[in-house]
């Protein structure tokens, strides 16, 4: 678990959401998917919360960018 903030549930793209994709750098989950907490949000009355994933380099705490090595 990392303390990186996660993102409004409304700026998630339709596989964030899903869970289908990475929370912060968006590359596709097909495999050991992380947990990353729940983002929330709200459109009027509509709660959007849900809980979202993260690839084990964000969930690391890793920017995505950087090689690993
Ligand atoms: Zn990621």
């Amino acid at each position: 678990m990392t303390a990186r903030p996660l993102p409004s549930a409304t700026d998630l793209t339709r596989a964030q959401y899903d869970g289908r994709a990475c929370v912060w750098c968006g590359k596709p989950l097909w495999r050991n998917a992380v947990s990353a907490g729940i983002a929330r949000g709200k459109i009027g009355a509509v709660v959007l919360d849900i809980v979202v994933y993260a690839c084990p380099l964000c969930a690391e705490g890793h920017d995505p960018q950087t090689p690993r090595r």
